[in-house]
């Protein structure tokens, strides 16, 4: 038995060797990638779903693989998520973000731009004072135009500390949005902590409300919390026109989904705008509000 225990462990061993090697070289190479510039971002507009009126576009990351193509969030951030490569990265696309923007505001757009940040950032103690010095190197930017998201996470415990930094960032013009609204476990806690001005209701909530009594009680709760708590409140996942007029009736009139427009390259935007404005193909206007 002794001996079967011994093997038990060197097996783990090599296992979590090999773990932790993998690990490492996918950290050298997401580096590499941050280096050579392989990181893009792509936009998806949020619209108010009653009037049109398009108030927003999410950056959202992707990296150009010279050899696998164009890869998505789930399958490179999860490995630095806890690291200080996600400190690099959320610099790199803010920075992304704040040019993009500068060249929008000099063709005459003024889009407001939502970025995500890791619970990494947040723990440093001068994220403040980065903030502010990327927001000076874009002059033109106004700091009411840039928005963070931040996702609840065991990270975030230090709600005092999160909390006195979003005032800091208010205080600067940047406003706070909470991601994944109502995955989390302490929700309700975080809600009356910080202070943000957006919640952004779970994708996978929108996405099953309709089929789902769970789900739809989760979003209909949140829409409720958003009013009593006195925050603005957007749906992610609004993928289809249904989705979209069941938010309306419950009075959520801002959306986020494949329904409206997927996540798409910068270059993209100024077509999809002119094409929204002259069709906006799916705002359901006649039946608003209709039971
Ligand atoms: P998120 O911030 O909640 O972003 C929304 C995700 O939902 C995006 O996935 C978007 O493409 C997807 N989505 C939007 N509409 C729909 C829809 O109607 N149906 C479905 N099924 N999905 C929809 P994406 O781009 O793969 O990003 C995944 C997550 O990765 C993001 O979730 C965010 O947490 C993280 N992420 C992405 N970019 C960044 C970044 O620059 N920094 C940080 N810190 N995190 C990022
Ligand atoms: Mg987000
Ligand atoms: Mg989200
Ligand atoms: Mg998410």
């Amino acid at each position: 038995a002794k001996q079967a225990g011994k093997n038990r462990f060197h097996l783990f061993d090599v296992a979590s060797d090999a773990a932790i090697r993998i690990k490492r070289e996918s950290l050298d190479q997401i580096a590499a990638a941050i280096a050579q510039h392989q990181l893009v971002l792509y936009y998806q507009p949020q619209v108010n779903m009653q009037t049109g009126e398009v108030v927003g576009m999410e950056a959202l990351v992707r990296w150009l693989h010279p050899e696998r193509g164009l890869l998505a969030p789930g399958q490179f951030l999860p490995v630095i998520e806890d690291h200080d490569l996600a400190i690099a990265i959320g610099e790199r696309v803010l920075d992304l973000a704040l040019s993009q923007m500068a060249r929008w505001l000099a063709a005459g757009l003024h889009l407001p731009v939502s970025v995500n940040v890791f619970s990494r950032q947040l723990q440093q103690d001068d994220f403040v004072h980065k903030l502010r010095q990327a927001l000076a190197a874009h002059p033109t930017v106004p700091s009411s135009a840039l928005e963070l998201e931040i996702v609840e996470t065991s990270a975030l415990q230090d709600m005092a500390q999160v909390s006195g930094l979003m005032h800091a960032c208010a205080e600067l013009g940047v406003r706070f949005a909470l991601d994944d609204f109502g995955t989390g476990y302490s929700s309700l806690t975080y809600l009356k902590k910080l202070p943000a001005e957006l919640l952004k209701i779970d994708q996978s909530f929108v996405r099953d409300m309709l089929d789902d009594r769970d789900d739809l009680a989760i979003v209909q709760g949140v829409v409720g919390l958003s009013k009593a708590f006195n925050r603005k409140v957007i749906a992610e996942g609004v993928e289809t026109v249904a989705h979209g007029r069941k938010l309306l009736a419950m009075g959520c009139v801002l959306g986020q989904g494949y329904g409206i427009a997927r996540p798409m390259p910068a270059q993209q935007v100024p077509g999809w705008l002119d094409q929204w404005r002259a069709q906006q193909p799916w705002v359901p206007q006649e039946d608003v509000g209709l039971p």
